[in-house]
This record gives structure tokens, sequence and C-alpha cells, in this order.
């Protein structure tokens, strides 16, 4: 009697536990869905949140590089042809950073300096990419976590090591609109400067390619390295440059020392961070720091 109450307890037991079990898969699996329909959520709303900034950025870029053909016809027209030269450099700068990393200048902007027509001929352009991204979107079905990848170490990680070496990288001049320093207007700085005297190591942000090394007359020695997602980061009026177009560079790698090749007040590094050629500001890619 008492083993068959025993026998039967157990199996009470056992069956009740066996349902809890059942019943902590379904609160499981549910809580799964819930978490990834949230993180989906999540990773919609920051990349609309990210594509919202990049058109901003974008527009600004547009204003900048249209103000720029502005600004040059004005200098040509007051007698000061050596600001307009800087001017023609930096145009010529823009230029090949497009060209090398793909980036395409509206025609329109480049033949016509009018605000207005400027603008509408963004917006226009910003709306076929816009159209062209959603198409883009169904066919590229990547899991969330590629597009930002925290992976720092892998072969074409984003940016995040600050390019100097950690006392030396103090920012002087930030990003955005400031009375440039030769041309006094008001102008956009399309990155950051850091006060880093002459002779510094400059790093590679991340790993990735070299995809220009050369000189122009107003940001001196410069180097482009591409990395992942569309990602690429500038240094500009190095003293030398010890890379090469093509080269593979590694996070950390040094690619040149600072100088003030170009048209400089002082020794520094211009740095800038572009996401598809358009400047954003470096400020966040500063992550990490090397001695
Ligand atoms: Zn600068």
């Amino acid at each position: 009697m008492n083993r068959f109450r025993i026998i039967a307890s157990l199996a009470i037991l056992i069956s009740l536990s066996a349902m809890a079990q059942e019943e902590d898969k379904k609160k499981f699996e549910n809580d799964f869905e819930k978490y990834k329909k949230q993180r989906e959520y999540d990773f919609q709303n920051f990349k609309q949140r990210r594509e919202a900034e990049l058109q901003k950025m974008e527009q600004d870029y547009l204003n900048y590089y249209n103000q720029m053909i502005g600004l040059k016809s004005d200098f040509v027209k007051t007698g000061e042809p050596e600001k307009a030269q800087t001017v023609q450099e930096m145009i010529d700068y823009e230029n090949s950073i497009a060209k090398t990393l793909g980036y395409q200048i509206p025609e329109r902007i480049k033949e016509v300096p009018n605000v207005e027509a400027a603008k509408l001929n963004a917006a226009k352009q910003q709306n076929e990419e816009i159209i062209e991204d959603e198409r883009n979107e169904g066919k590229a079905a990547e899991p969330p976590t590629t597009t930002f990848k925290s992976d720092v170490n892998s072969p074409d990680g984003i940016p995040v090591l600050t390019p100097l070496p950690k006392n030396l990288a103090k920012i002087t001049s930030p990003f955005g609109i400031r009375i440039h320093p030769t041309l006094g207007r008001p102008i956009k700085h399309n990155g950051v400067d850091f006060g880093s005297g002459r002779g510094a190591d400059v790093y590679a942000a991340s790993d990735g390619m070299v995809v220009l090394a050369q000189y122009n007359k107003t940001y001196g020695n410069y180097v482009i390295i591409k990395h992942n997602d569309g990602i690429s980061s500038v240094y500009a009026h190095l003293d030398k440059i010890i890379v090469s177009k093509g080269y593979a560079v590694k996070k950390g790698d040094v690619i040149g020392y600072t100088g003030s090749t170009g048209r400089t007040s002082g020794p520094h590094l211009h740095y800038e961070i572009r996401i598809k050629g358009i400047p954003v500001d470096p400020k966040g890619y500063l992550a990490e720091t090397k001695k």
C-alpha cells in the first residue's frame, strides 16, 4: 500500500515537473521571440536614425561644396587670386576623395553656384538614393549585427582608434562651421584637428586598405583608408607618408608622421571620417587610444 502511494506520488511529481518544463520552454521561446522582435525593431530604428543623420550630413556637405564654388568666384571678383586658388585646391581635394570613394557630387551643383538650385538638387538626389536604398533593402537581408561591427579586430572593422598617441590627441579645432584660418569666412570644417606638433606617429584607425596617398596644395600629404561598411578615414598635412595606395593596413599601424604640409598655421593632424564619402563628426570614432 505504502509502496503504491510512493509510486503514485512520484508519478504525479514527474508529470508536474514535465509540465513545468514545457511551460518554461514555451516561456523561453516567447521571450526569445519578443527579444528578437525588439532587437529587430531597435535595429530598424537605429538604421533609420543613422540614415536620417547621414542625409543631414550629406545636405551639409553639398552646401559646403556649393559654398566653395560660390566663394571661388567671389574671390576672383574681389581680386584675391590666392584665396581663389586655395578654394580651388579645396574643391580639388573633395573631387579626388569623391572619385576615390565612389561618391557622386551632383553635376548641377558643380555647374550652378546657386544655393536654392543646389538645395533642390540635393533633395532630389537624396530621394533617388532613398528609393535605391529601399530597393536594396529587400535584397540585403543581413542579420543586424553585421552593419555596425563591434568586433574591432575584424579584417575591415570600423575606425575606433584615435589616430595619434594618447598624449598628443588633443582636439584643437572641432568638426563643424568655423571661421576658416586663411580665408576668414565661416566655412564648415569637415574633420577635426589634433594639435599634435610635428613628427608624431599617425595610426591607422582600423584595419583597411590604403586607397589614396597623395599631395594637395592645401591639405598637403594625405592618406585615405577604406574600412568596413562604407566608412573611410582621412589623415592630412602629414610630414611624411610611409604607405602607398593598395597597402593593407592593420589597426594601429603607423602610416606616416604629423607635419604642416599644405596650407596650415602650424603642424597638426587634420582627421576625417567619411561614410560613403560624406564627412561626419570623427568625435564618435575615437573610442580607443594607444600610447
Ligand atoms: Zn582641419
